[in-house]
């Protein structure tokens, strides 16, 4: 009998495009692995949302190959399948969190020790970290000329479709899904995920479908409109491995060529925003304490303030700011936030609240069902004003002026903040400022059904500024 090959499925969660699984299955018959793996990653053990969302894609991919899950350490669960069933090599795709080149390193040395070969690949993104370089063979720094670098390095590697393969199926020791406890139980505060989501390999390719169909064209105009839905919610996807970045890329290339020249501007423009993705894992990779600590090392010395009640203020949705506490509520009930809210929901916090970034990350990190450690880290630090390439941190976010230019008729506001449904437009972004009887007539009642505003906002710019006064002697 051919001995089996172990393919450990990590964030890599399909078949199709999949040069590590494409390498297994052309060896032998496929253990599909996956593991559990609390313990490694530390702090950044997955959060709730990203639990539930493994959950669902796990149960669809489930559907396509039989998997084997086990719970521990990888290296020593590897260790043990290999033991078990005389698996001949192991094939994995590359991770890049700073946690994972020591994995990666333990998971070989099991191999050598139980006579299997290992092998890693890449995929999970279009250009390994080491290879986009400037002239003088360093890391970027800068955004512009990292996408640069990229578009010049060559369209990436077209996609392959599913391989032929064939399970090993001989029945083995392994967890029960359920009993992973992924998913919340009470209270269930995902339930409003399911309506939003489909997670899994098929999931993810009728959502790049659907939003090449019906996003795309809008996207280079319309795509800081937290009301309409022309983003592609690819996110969660990508994360996962579900789809990979080079599907993406491909399936927008040729929709643009269909298009003979009237989508050039929208695909450019999406095109470049998978470069951020790229961009958040070549700053992680070259300096992999970006999740806890500035890029920019003045900034440790950032005098922020102790404040639980604005952050408790902020997790709730109940800054009194409109389109911040809209922001946050999507964020609870979806898993998701649009990207421009995203900004300014995290100004408001770091800016307005003086909260330290870090907080906020961690947040996003457990309510995100899309929470990357590179995106999320190199974005936070970026409206922090202390990343790479960042926003300037004098470049403060007004909410009732961003409100009114991205949700200029508050459609956004009014699904997410139900309370203010009634509001009329002028007052919507700002309802501290409508005279009492239009209050009255809208229903709302500031400090009873609405908070009043937590802080206000062109005196806390103030203190903003003031307090970065107080470090800019070092920067
Ligand atoms: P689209 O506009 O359709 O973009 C296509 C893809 O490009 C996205 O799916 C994503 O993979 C990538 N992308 C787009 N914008 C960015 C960006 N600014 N940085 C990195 N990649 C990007 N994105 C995450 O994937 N995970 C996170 O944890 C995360 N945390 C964030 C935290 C803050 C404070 C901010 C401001 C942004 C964060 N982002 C994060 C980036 C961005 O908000 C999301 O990628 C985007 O909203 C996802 O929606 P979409 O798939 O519809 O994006």
């Amino acid at each position: 009998m051919t001995s089996p090959v172990l393919y450990w499925l990590r964030q890599d969660l399909r078949l199709a495009d999949n040069v590590a699984f494409a390498a297994a299955a052309a060896r032998g018959p496929v253990i599909f692995l996956h593991v559990l793996d609390d313990g490694t990653p530390g702090e950044w053990r997955m959060g709730g949302a990203s639990r539930w969302w493994l959950h669902r894609s796990l149960e669809a991919l489930g559907t396509m190959a039989p998997l084997m899950l086990r719970r521990g350490a990888a290296d020593r669960v590897i260790a043990e399948v290999l033991r078990e069933t005389g698996a001949s090599s192991v094939h994995f795709a590359r991770d890049y969190a700073p946690w994972a080149e020591g994995l990666e390193r333990r998971v070989k040395a099991a191999c050598e020790a139980n006579g299997a070969t290992c092998h890693r690949y890449s995929g999970y993104l279009l250009h390994e970290p080491e290879t986009i370089r400037n002239g003088a063979g360093e890391p970027y720094r800068v955004y512009t000329p990292f996408s640069k670098a990229c578009f010049a390095a060559g369209e990436p590697r077209v996609p392959r479709g599913v391989p032929d393969f064939t399970p090993w199926t001989v029945t083995l020791a392994g967890d029960r899904l359920a009993d992973w406890d992924l998913l919340p139980t009470r209270p269930n505060w995902a339930k409003g995920f399911e309506t939003h989501w489909t997670p899994g390999e098929e999931g993810a390719r009728v959502r790049l479908q659907s939003f090449i169909e019906d996003g795309l064209a809008h996207y280079a105009d319309d795509r800081d409109r937290p009301d309409l839905d022309v983003t592609s919610r690819l996110s969660p996807h990508l994360h996962f491995g579900e789809i990979s970045p080079a599907q993406c890329w491909h399936a927008v290339r040729a929709a643009q060529a269909r298009a003979g020249g009237k989508l050039d501007r929208a695909a450019e423009k999406f095109l470049k925003e998978v470069l951020w993705r790229e961009f958040s894992y070549h700053l992680l990779h070259h300096w992999p304490t970006l999740p806890l600590e500035p890029f920019r090392p003045e900034f440790s010395a950032f005098p922020w303030s102790d404040n639980p009640e604005g952050l408790s203020a902020w997790q709730k949705g109940q800054t009194g700011y409109p389109i911040v506490d809209a922001g946050m509520r999507e964020l609870w009930a979806t898993g998701i936030m649009h990207n421009r809210v995203r900004m300014i929901a995290a100004s408001f916090l770091i800016k307005d609240l003086l909260v330290p970034w870090q907080q906020g990350e961690r947040w996003f990190w457990d309510t995100l069902v899309d929470a990357d450690i590179a995106s999320n880290a190199a974005s936070w630090q970026w409206v922090a004003g202390c990343g790479a390439d960042a926003a300037p941190y004098f470049r403060i976010f007004n909410p009732v002026l961003q409100g009114e230019k991205f949700d200029a008729k508050g459609a956004y506001v009014r699904k997410w903040v139900p309370e203010l449904s009634r509001m009329p437009d002028d007052f919507i972004h700002k309802p501290w400022e409508a005279p009492r009887l239009v209050l009255q007539a809208a229903g709302v009642e500031l400090g009873n059904n609405y908070p009043h505003p937590v802080v206000d906002h062109a005196k806390a710019r103030d203190r903003a500024l003031a307090a970065f006064q107080e470090i800019k002697g070092t920067a």
